[in-house]
This record gives C-alpha cells, structure tokens and sequence, in this order.
C-alpha cells in the first residue's frame, strides 16, 4: 500500500472515532493522521461509550476505507500538530495507531484490539461467555453508528487527509456543516 492510500486508511480510521464519539455526544478535542498511524482525542468517559468509540475506528476502516479520498492531493509534508500535541509527531508514538482509549484520567495509550479485550474482560474475569456477549455487543453497535454516519465519517476524513490535523474547533465545524442526528442509543 502506498503512502497516500495508508493516510487514506488513517484518515477514515480516526473520522470513525471522532464522529462516533461526537453522535454519542461527547467533545473531540483533537484528530491527527500521517500515513503511519493517527489519533483520536475525545472526553467520553462510561465504559461501553469507550469501547463503541473504539471499536468505530476499525469498523470506520472496514466499511469506508474502499471510498475515495478527496480529489486533491495530500500534503506532501506530514501536517505539525500545535505545541500541545507536539508528542503525537514522534514516529514512535504514531507509530502505535495510539489514541486515547481506557477513558479514566491518565488512560495509557493502547491499541483498539487490546482496549476492547480490556473491556469486555473487565469484572468478568471468570464469565467468557459474557466477553464474547460484550465484544459482540460493541463492534456490532459500533458498524451500526459507522453505517449511520457514513457521510459525516468521509467528510470528515477527507478533510483530515488534507489538512492531517484537526483541532476542536475545526472538527465541530466539519461536523455541523454536515446534517446526520445524533445517535439515539436504546442500549438493552
Ligand atoms: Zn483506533
């Protein structure tokens, strides 16, 4: 795969994220993709919110990744977040595929794999029933919340693709200049 096409998968990844967490009704304070790796910053919290937030990325990239990019093309510098997420452009980190997942305070950076084994695990250590029952739960949630907002998901990750960074302020206005509803959740 070439680089454009990796930033590309990057792109539809963290818009999965973003505008999942955003149709949960949470802020995303920042999105961030290189054609090695990205990231996904946002204030949820509730456990399951977490996990669907984290599980829309791969599901983002399943569904949407096969879409083409924007008709420009991309920066051929990698984007320079501001000072703040200056740590995000070191390699290592993005190298990772590292967003904030785990959501209580200092959550160490993992990858969605591992933050979705933790989350069905936890409190059910001894029930793997019931970590298949929560892992099936969140990723079919999450691919519903992905078809959904299919349109807000692209616009938002060609907008990515060509600026590689996006503040809060940018992804709200991404976000309101598309019209999907937020998502209603009947969680059973
Ligand atoms: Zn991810």
């Amino acid at each position: 795969m070439n680089n454009d096409a990796l930033l590309w998968r990057f792109c539809v990844h963290e818009a999965g994220h973003a505008i999942c967490a955003i149709a949960l009704g949470h802020r995303v304070n920042v999105i961030f993709a290189r054609p090695d790796g990205g990231y996904c910053e946002d204030t949820a919290t509730p456990a399951t919110d977490c996990a669907l937030i984290t599980a829309a990325g791969p599901a983002a990239e399943q569904l949407l990744s096969s879409e083409p990019p924007p008709a420009a093309e991309a920066p051929t510098q990698p984007a320079t977040p501001p000072q703040r997420f200056a740590h995000l452009a070191t390699s290592e980190v993005i190298a990772d595929l590292s967003h904030r997942v785990g959501c209580e305070g200092q959550a160490p950076l993992l990858s969605d794999d591992v933050a979705l084994a933790q989350y069905a695990i936890r409190g059910a250590e001894s029930d793997p029933q019931r970590w298949i029952e929560r892992l099936t739960f969140v990723k079919a949630y999450a691919a519903r919340i992905v078809e959904q907002q299919r349109d807000k998901i692209l616009i938002l990750a060609r907008e990515l693709y060509l600026r590689g960074f996006l503040s809060a302020n940018e992804i709200q206005l991404v976000n309101e200049e598309s019209k999907n509803e937020r998502v209603r959740l009947d969680r059973t």
